[in-house]
C-alpha cells in the first residue's frame, strides 16, 4: 500500500527541495566550509615560501614582491601570516561544524515531526499492513542517519572539492607536467569509488531491512513479555532474537568485507601520483628547471591532494545510505491516505444509527460483513452480541470510519458519514474500546484525554458517572496519582472506568462501548450497568456485550452471525423466540 512517487528516488533533489527555507543556511554553511578549507591550504604554501627564503635570501618571493629586507624579518613575517591563518582556520572550522550541526539538528526536528504528523493522518487501514518495528525504523533510523550524513558528510564533501581545485591551483601555477601526473590517480579514484558504491548498496539495502527486522521482533516481543514468560517461552524467543540479530551481523559483514577493500586499493593509485611528483619534480630542480621550494610544496601537496580523496569511499558510502534513508523518508511521507475525507462539519442535534446494506471486507480478506443493516433510533440503546469473529467490533470500526464499507452507507442523523469530517464525526462519539490504551499520566490527565480543557468539577463528575470517583480516590494520590503507560498499575476493571470516564467527559452524543465488560469482575461490572443505565439516558449508545446479562436492559439486541444480522428484538422477546439468543442466555445463566 506504500506508495512511491516518482521524485522519491532522487533523494537529494527531495531534500533540497524539503529544505526550501534553510537553504541560506546551507550557503552560510558552505561558506564556512570553503573558508576554512582556503586557510588550510595557505600553510601549505607558506613552507615553501619559507624554503625559498632561506634558499634564496634577497631572491626570494618575499623579498622582491613585498621589498622585505633580511631573511629573518621575512621569516617573522611569514610566522605571522601563518599565525593568523592557523587562528582563521580555527574560527572556520567551528563556524562550519556549528552551522552544519544545527542545520541537520533541524531538518531531523521538522523530518520528524513531519513525518509523525503524516503517519497520524494515515488509516488505520494503512496501520494493518505495517508492523511497527519498520515504522520506528524509520521514524528513528532513517532520520538518525541522515543526521550523520549531514553532520559531517556533507561538509567533508564540500571540503574535498575545494581542495582538488586549490591545490590544483597551486599545482597548475608550479608546473603543468607535475600537476598532469599529480591528478592521474584523480579519475582513477573518482570512479573507482563510484564503482564501489554502486556494488556496496545492495548491501546495505540488506543491512537496511536487516535492522528494520530486528527492531520489528526487539518491539514485539518486549511488548509481549508477559506471555512469553506465562509460556515459558524465553529461551525460545532469545535463540528466535539471536538468528535474527545474526541475519544483521551477516548483512553487516558482507558490506564490511567489501569496504575495507577500498582504502587500501585508493592507497595503491596516490602512491602512483606520489612518486611521479617526487621523481619528476626532483628531475627538474636537479635540471635547474624548478624552484626547491615550488618542489617542496609540491611534495607536500601531492599527499594533500590525494590522502583525502581515501575518505571519499567512505563519505559516499554515508551518503548512499542517506540517500537511501531519504528515499524510505520521502516514500512515507508521499503515501496518501486512501479514504477521503468528508467536507461538510454538520451539527447533528440528534444522532440515529443507521448501517444500510453494508458489506465490508479487511484489505481483500474474506467479507466480514455482508449485506448488512441495522438502525439505532436518536437516544436509544442497543446492543450488539454474538460469538468472537461475528463481527461486531468491525460494526464499531465502521461507525467510527476507521474504514469504508466497500458497499452501503453508515448513516448518521441520516447523513452518510463519509460527507462529514472526521472532526465532526469524531466530536460525537465517545468510544470505549476493547483494549483499553491509558497514556503515562495522572489519572486526572488520562479522563481529560476526552476534553483537554476540562475543570476539576466536570471530571470529577465523568468519574462518578463511570463509578469511577470511589477507587480513584482510594489511589495513593488520588487524582494525581500516575498511572504506567499502558495503565499496568490499574486492575482490568478500573481501568475499563476511567475509559469510560473518558468517553463520557466528552459529552457525546453517541456512546460507543466495545465489550467493555467482557473481562472485568462481578463487582466491575454491577458499577459499569448502573453507570450505563446513567449515562446512555440521553444518548444514543451502542454496546458490545459479550456478558449478555449487562445488556438485558437495552432497547434493542441484535444478535450477528457471520457478519449478518441473525435476530433481533428486546431481551424478553429473545429469549422468548427461543433462538439463538434464548441459546446463549441458557448457557450463561446455567438456566
Ligand atoms: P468480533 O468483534 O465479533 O469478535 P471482529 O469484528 O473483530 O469480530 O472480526 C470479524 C472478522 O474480521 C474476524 O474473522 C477477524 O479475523 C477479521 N478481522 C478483524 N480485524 C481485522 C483486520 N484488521 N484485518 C483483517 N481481518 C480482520
Amino acid at each position: 500500500m506504500v506508495t512511491r512517487s516518482d521524485s522519491s528516488r532522487h533523494g537529494l533533489r527531495r531534500l533540497w527541495t524539503y529544505a526550501r527555507q534553510h537553504r541560506p543556511k546551507v550557503v552560510l554553511a558552505t561558506s564556512y566550509t570553503t573558508l576554512g578549507k582556503v586557510m588550510d591550504v595557505v600553510p601549505e604554501v607558506l613552507i615553501g615560501v619559507v624554503i625559498d627564503v632561506i634558499v634564496r635570501g634577497q631572491e626570494s618571493f618575499m623579498a622582491t614582491i613585498f621589498g622585505i629586507d633580511g631573511r629573518w624579518n621575512q621569516l617573522l613575517v611569514l610566522a605571522g601570516i601563518n599565525l593568523v591563518v592557523w587562528m582563521l582556520e580555527s574560527l572556520f572550522g567551528y563556524l562550519s561544524t556549528l552551522a552544519w550541526r544545527n542545520l541537520s539538528q533541524t531538518l531531523e526536528h521538522e523530518i520528524r515531526t513531519d513525518l509523525y504528523s503524516h503517519v497520524q493522518k494515515l488509516e488505520i487501514g494503512w496501520f494493518d499492513e505495517q508492523r511497527g518495528g519498520g515504522l520506528l525504523s524509520i521514524l528513528n533510523d532513517d532520520i538518525n542517519q541522515l543526521e550523520r550524513f549531514l553532520d559531517v558528510g556533507a561538509s567533508l564533501l564540500i571540503t574535498l572539492f575545494w581542495n582538488v581545485i586549490l591545490v590544483g591551483a597551486v599545482f597548475a601555477a608550479s608546473s603543468l607536467l607535475v600537476t598532469a601526473l599529480a591528478f592521474i590517480p584523480i579519475p582513477i579514484i573518482v570512479i573507482g569509488s563510484i564503482i564501489y558504491q554502486k556494488r556496496l548498496q545492495p548491501r546495505y539495502s540488506r543491512v537496511r531491512e536487516s535492522v528494520a527486522e530486528l527492531s520489528s521482533t526487539l518491539t514485539t516481543n518486549l511488548g509481549g513479555i508477559s506471555t512469553i514468560k506465562a509460556f515459558h517461552a524465553e529461551d525460545r524467543e532469545a535463540s528466535r532474537l539471536a538468528g535474527v540479530s545474526n541475519d544483521y551481523r551477516l548483512a553487516n559483514q558482507d558490506a564490511i568485507r567489501y569496504s575495507a577493500a577500498f582504502v587500501p586499493l585508493i592507497r595503491m593509485a596516490i602512491l602512483a601520483g606520489f612518486t611521479c611528483t617526487l621523481v619528476v619534480g626532483g628531475w627538474l630542480v636537479l635540471n635547474d628547471q624548478m624552484e626547491v621550494g615550488v618542489y617542496s610544496v609540491l611534495v607536500f601537496m601531492t599527499q594533500r591532494l590525494l590522502w583525502p580523496l581515501t575518505s571519499l569511499g567512505e563519505t559516499l558510502d554515508q551518503y548512499q545510505r542517506a540517500m537511501a534513508s531519504t528515499r524510505r523518508i520521502f516514500g512515507l511521507l508521499d503515501t496518501e491516505p486512501t479514504m477521503v475525507e468528508g467536507s461538510e462539519s454538520l451539527d447533528f442535534g440528534e444522532a440515529s444509527i443507521e448501517f444500510d446494506a453494508v458489506s465490508f471486507s479487511y484489505n481483500g480478506h474474506a467479507p466480514t460483513l455482508e449485506d448488512f443493516s441495522l438502525s439505532i433510533p436518536a437516544g436509544e440503546t442497543h446492543a450488539i452480541v454474538g460469538s468472537t469473529g461475528a463481527g461486531k467490533s468491525t460494526i464499531i470500526k465502521l461507525l467510527l470510519r476507521f474504514y469504508d464499507p466497500d458497499k452501503g452507507h453508515v448513516r448518521i442523523a441520516g447523513v452518510d458519514i463519509r460527507t462529514q469530517r472526521y472532526s465532526s464525526l469524531r466530536k460525537l462519539m465517545g468510544y470505549v474500546s476493547q483494549d483499553v490504551f491509558l497514556f503515562h499520566g495522572s489519572v486526572r490527565e488520562n479522563i481529560a484525554y476526552g476534553k483537554p480543557d476540562a475543570d476539576e468539577q466536570g471530571i470529577q463528575a465523568a468519574a462518578k458517572s463511570a463509578e469511577a470517583h470511589e477507587f480513584i480516590r482510594e489511589l495513593p494520590d488520588g487524582y494525581d496519582t500516575v498511572i504506567g503507560e499502558r495503565g499496568q498499575k490499574l486492575s482490568g476493571g478500573q481501568r475499563q472506568r476511567l475509559s469510560l470516564a473518558r468517553a463520557i467527559i466528552r459529552d457525546p452524543k453517541i456512546l460507543v462501548l466495545d465489550e467493555a465488560t467482557s473481562a472485568v469482575d462481578n463487582e466491575t461490572e454491577a458499577a459499569i450497568q448502573r453507570s450505563l443505565a446513567q449515562v446512555t439516558k440521553d444518548r444514543t449508545a451502542v454496546v458490545i456485550a459479550h456478558r449478555l446479562s449487562t445488556v438485558r436492559n437495552a432497547d434493542k439486541i441484535w444478535v450477528i452471525e457471520r457478519g449478518r444480522v441473525v435476530e433481533s428484538g428486546t431481551h424478553d422477546a429473545l429469549v422468548g423466540a427461543g433462538g439463538l439468543y434464548a441459546a446463549l442466555w441458557r448457557v450463561q445463566t446455567g438456566l
